[in-house]
């Protein structure tokens, strides 16, 4: 069963489960995030199975839903056996009768949705490797040097730089200030193997943003090097030691991450409340997003993180609030009571193909003041 886990996710992933059909079996496609230390973590069933039934209350046929119970009992025998939640969320494609199972841990958090039908609900999962950057994390210090590739949380590689002066050639009997200039030569010319190798994977690999750790000389001397083009992607740099642990260095450079993603989410989020008050593409709210993104209208679709919305609505996404008429005045269809309207809206978006942003801290403080959701259009 150990091979049940799949690894990492790629671009190749996606498109192998964009194609996948099965129109008389149907696919389960659920993705959970668990908070760090939440009791959830413990009970992966219980949350699958409140996944599920919410799922059992949109409109599946009879059919479906036996189809449905088959994957839920799959679904239980799988967590039933050894296995150990290391990430902040699961994603999960699966289809008994035509052997789909790939599940995935992943360190980043998802927008928890269940989903039955035809095909794989793949769209989350490409906007999340869409989001996600890679980042190149140089560790420096006088003598040695390591590159650290991470993605999606993780490190994907590590190079170590070898200097190729070794500090020995500082043989006795020199003056001190020849030594001394000997010495700065030997950092100089360490700091440019360095800028190097960078420079290779740059190239190879595309990082998004770098950031570069170690003690302050090294660092500091590395800096002052850095070609513009390189320095240009500087996030932040943090002090550590050369080779601290993996885990060491990701909980370092995680903060700095953390905050670039914010200040990204915060742009977002500006240029949505500003584009929506010059009505230019864009809607914010319940009562325009809703219908847009139903209508097949967004592009994007922005909400607060984690976001819940008790309603009704037609079919048509439109929103009667309050107790309201039966029956939309806008397009006759009957209303209905919503459990959560954010999965109204997430469904639309997953099956047209928009993207969808979750944004947190200040940019969802400044959402929230909108309702929590708004959308950058097509049309
Ligand atoms: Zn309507």
């Amino acid at each position: 069963m150990s091979n049940l886990v799949s690894g990492l996710p790629t671009e190749r992933t996606l498109r192998r489960l964009a194609r996948f059909r099965a129109v008389r079996d149907g696919v389960l496609s659920l993705y959970l995030t668990f908070e760090p230390a939440g009791g959830e973590r413990r009970n992966i069933r219980a949350a699958v199975d409140s996944a599920l039934d919410r799922l059992k209350e949109s409109h599946l046929s009879e059919q479906q839903r036996a189809a449905l119970e088959r994957e839920r009992r799959s679904v239980h025998r799988f967590f039933r056996r050894k296995f150990t939640l290391s990430g902040r969320s699961l994603t999960l494609f699966a289809c008994e009768p035509r052997g789909l199972w790939e599940l995935y841990q992943l360190q980043v958090p998802s927008l928890s949705i269940a989903r039955f039908a035809d095909r794989p609900a793949v769209s989350q999962l490409a906007a999340i490797l869409d989001e996600q950057e890679r980042y190149g994390i140089l560790i420096i210090d006088k003598h040695r040097a390591r590159l650290l590739s991470v993605y999606l949380g993780e490190v994907e590689d590590d190079i170590e730089i070898k200097n190729r002066y070794p500090g020995r050639t500082a043989a006795g009997g020199w003056a001190q200030s020849r030594y001394q200039r000997h010495r700065e030569a030997q950092l100089h010319t360490h700091v440019l193997t360095a800028i190097d190798v960078l420079a290779r994977e740059q190239r190879r690999r595309g990082f998004d943003r770098i950031l570069v750790g170690g003690p302050d000389e090294a660092r500091a001397a590395l800096l002052g090097a850095l070609p513009r083009g390189l320095r240009s992607r500087v996030t932040g740099t943090f002090a550590c030691e050369l080779f601290a642990s993996d885990r060491t260095v990701l909980k370092r450079a995680g903060s700095l991450m953390e905050a670039a993603e914010r200040d990204a989410e915060e742009t977002l989020v500006a240029h949505l409340v500003d584009a929506a008050k010059s009505r230019s593409l864009a809607v914010i709210g319940w009562e325009q997003t809703l219908p847009a993104v139903v209508e097949g209208r967004v592009h994007k679709l922005v909400l607060v993180d984690r976001l819940q919305k008790r309603g009704r609505s037609c079919s048509g996404g439109h929103m009667a609030v309050g107790r309201g008429p039966r029956v939309c005045s806008l397009c006759d269809e009957a209303v209905g009571r919503r459990h959560d309207l954010t999965e109204v809206a997430v469904g639309a978006a997953l099956d047209t193909q928009a993207k969808i942003e979750m944004v947190r801290g200040s940019a969802a403080q400044q959402l929230r003041r909108a309702g929590g959701i708004g959308a950058l259009l097509r049309y």
